[in-house]
This record gives C-alpha cells, sequence and structure tokens, in this order.
C-alpha cells in the first residue's frame, strides 16, 4: 500500500517532541468501564502543551523545514488549536510565526495566539477568502504555510498520540480518535497498525458534519458546507488529499454524534473524572459511550483531543 505517511515518519516525529511534547497520561475510569462493560483507557491529550494535540503536528512540522526556511518564518490561518499550536512550537524553535484570524475571532483565542509571540493579521470573514490571503502572504513573505492537517509532516506529528498510547496502555481492540479535517486519525491509524496491528480504528465527527463519513462510504472526497455544531476544532469541509487515501486504507469505520451527546460527554469528564474536555475533544468519547458499537469485555482506547474551552461557555454547558 503506498500512503503519503509512514509508521517510520510517526517514529521520526517521536524523536523531535521527545522532551519537549508532554507524554500526556492515559487515564482510566471504573465508572466509565462499568458503563460499557469495557476496559476504556483515555488519552488526555487535553493536558498536552497549548491544551491540545495540535502541538505535536505543529512543532514535528517546524523541525523538518530547513535553516533557510526557519529564517524567513511560518505561516497558518486558523482561529483555533492549530493557531496557539503553530505559534507556541515556533516560539519554542526560535522561528517568528504569522497568523492569519478572523477579526471577529474571540479575544480571548486573538490574545492567547499574540502571547505566544506570533505575530497576527486579521481579516474580515465576510468579504475575505482566508486561504487565498494567506497564500498571498506565504508567496510575498516567502513563508512556509504549515496547514492544520492536510500535511505530510502533521499527519506524523499527530500520530505520535497513539504511538504513546499503545505503548503505555498495551494493545487495544478499538481506537476512538476525534476527527475535523484527518490529521489526526490518519497519523494514528498508521502507529495502530504498526503497534497493535488487530486493532479497529474508528473516526469519530459531529453528526453536523459528517464530510469524512459520507467521503468514506462514497469513495471520494465529498465536500459539505461549513456544520453548525459546537465542536469548533471539527467544523472542516471535508477530509484532506493525504488523510483521506489514509482513512480509506487504515480505517474500520467513521461514527458521528450529536451536540447532545458531546455535552453529555463533557459533563461526565468534569464530574466524574475531574477533568476539562472541549467540546470536540469529547467526539471520540462520546461515541464509546454512545453504545453503536459493542464493547463488552473490549480494550479501548479513546483520544482526549483538547481542553480548550472557555470557562464561561464551559459553565452553561455543565448547567
Ligand atoms: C483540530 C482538532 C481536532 C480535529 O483534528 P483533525 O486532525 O483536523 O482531524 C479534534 N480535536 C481538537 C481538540 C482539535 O483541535
Amino acid at each position: 500500500m503506498n500512503l503519503p505517511v509512514s509508521y517510520a515518519d510517526v517514529v521520526a516525529a517521536a524523536a523531535r517532541l521527545d522532551g519537549v511534547a508532554h507524554r500526556t497520561p492515559v487515564l482510566t475510569s471504573r465508572t466509565a468501564d462499568a458503563r460499557v462493560g469495557a476496559r476504556l483507557h483515555f488519552k488526555a491529550e487535553n493536558l498536552q502543551r497549548m491544551g491540545a494535540f495540535k502541538f505535536r503536528g505543529a512543532y514535528n512540522a517546524i523541525a523538518r523545514l530547513d535553516e533557510a526556511a526557519r529564517r524567513r518564518g511560518v505561516l497558518a490561518f486558523s482561529s483555533g488549536n492549530h493557531a496557539q499550536a503553530i505559534a507556541l512550537a515556533s516560539r519554542l524553535q526560535g522561528v517568528a510565526a504569522t497568523i492569519v484570524m478572523p477579526a471577529d475571532a474571540p479575544a480571548i483565542k486573538l490574545a492567547a495566539t499574540r502571547g505566544y509571540g506570533a505575530a497576527v493579521v486579521t481579516y474580515d470573514r465576510m468579504t475575505e477568502d482566508r486561504e487565498a490571503l494567506a497564500r498571498r502572504l506565504a508567496e510575498e513573505r516567502g513563508l512556509a504555510l504549515i496547514p492544520p492537517y492536510d500535511h505530510p509532516d502533521v499527519i506524523a506529528g499527530q500520530g505520535t498520540a497513539a504511538k504513546e498510547l499503545i505503548e503505555d496502555a498495551g494493545p487495544l481492540d478499538i481506537l476512538f480518535v476525534c476527527t475535523g479535517g484527518g490529521g489526526l486519525v490518519s497519523g494514528c491509524a498508521l502507529a495502530a497498525r504498526a503497534l497493535a496491528p488487530a486493532c479497529r480504528v474508528i473516526a469519530v465527527e459531529p453528526e453536523a458534519g459528517n464530510d469524512v463519513q459520507q467521503s468514506f462510504r462514497t469513495g471520494a472526497i465529498v465536500r459539505i458546507p461549513v456544520p453548525a455544531t459546537i465542536a469548533d476544532g471539527a467544523q472542516t469541509q471535508a477530509p484532506g488529499r493525504l488523510t483521506f487515501p489514509i482513512i480509506r486504507a487504515l480505517v474500520a469505520d467513521v461514527l458521528t454524534v450529536s451536540d447532545a451527546e458531546l455535552i453529555a460527554a463533557m459533563r461526565f469528564f468534569v464530574a466524574t473524572m475531574k477533568i476539562v474536555v472541549e467540546p470536540t475533544g469529547c467526539l471520540a468519547a462520546a461515541a464509546a459511550f454512545g453504545g453503536q458499537i459493542d464493547l463488552a469485555g473490549k480494550r479501548v482506547g479513546v483520544i482526549l483531543s483538547g481542553g480548550n474551552v472557555d470557562p464561561a461557555a464551559l459553565a452553561r454547558y455543565l448547567a
């Protein structure tokens, strides 16, 4: 099978991230296990640096740039975790970062991105095309554009989350992974195939935005309008050109969960496991809890992909 990224790339990314990214804990809960009759292993990427797994791919991609590219700097367009990941990963490597964000992005996200030392360029969501703007800036200033998921070094970096999970928890029967554009699940599927070949990898999307599920079922990339969901990290419109072939080859199925199921999972994590997981970060867990797949007696991995939720929004979800 000729895939655009290999497990060797994941192993190389792990060496670059060693001592830089947190080796996040694998959490367990007897209460969660009792609900589904299985042994659940939660990979707590909500406790990763900057609060999400995206630090892994961002750091790896920047580490792979040559000296000349590092001197010119990097560029990303994102209003969410990828922006903060690129900002922090560049600062740690002494590389200048420019982030293109909507002018009406939440003030706390603009501030967090600037706080990591990145230059923020804002645009008007109603009148400007951010991809075109980002490409123009990248070209004019010679910056390396690092996309949030459709990039081999980003995919390889994200795969280190599942590599650590399987190394720490032992072989798994099933692994649930939160999915937007598919960088995390494709990297994790490469790691699972190498370390636990019998493991079935399940991608999980928001019900309102099932572009990966539709693409998986029809065998060709399906593009959807921007979905309305509280899972703001998974409001993607289509899987990537690199992520989709990996998903088709290595993922067993793509499931969806509702916003109500995400809120129920967030409440469970706060009330029972005492951890904050953002709505997008609950996708995989909500599917594991949802009973669409019988987990009885299985060893199950669940990636909790991030924990960046505004405290006021969290309070509303918990109320
Ligand atoms: C970006 C993101 C995702 C989706 O990751 P993809 O690689 O785009 O599939 C899931 N959860 C969180 C918290 C994210 O920030």
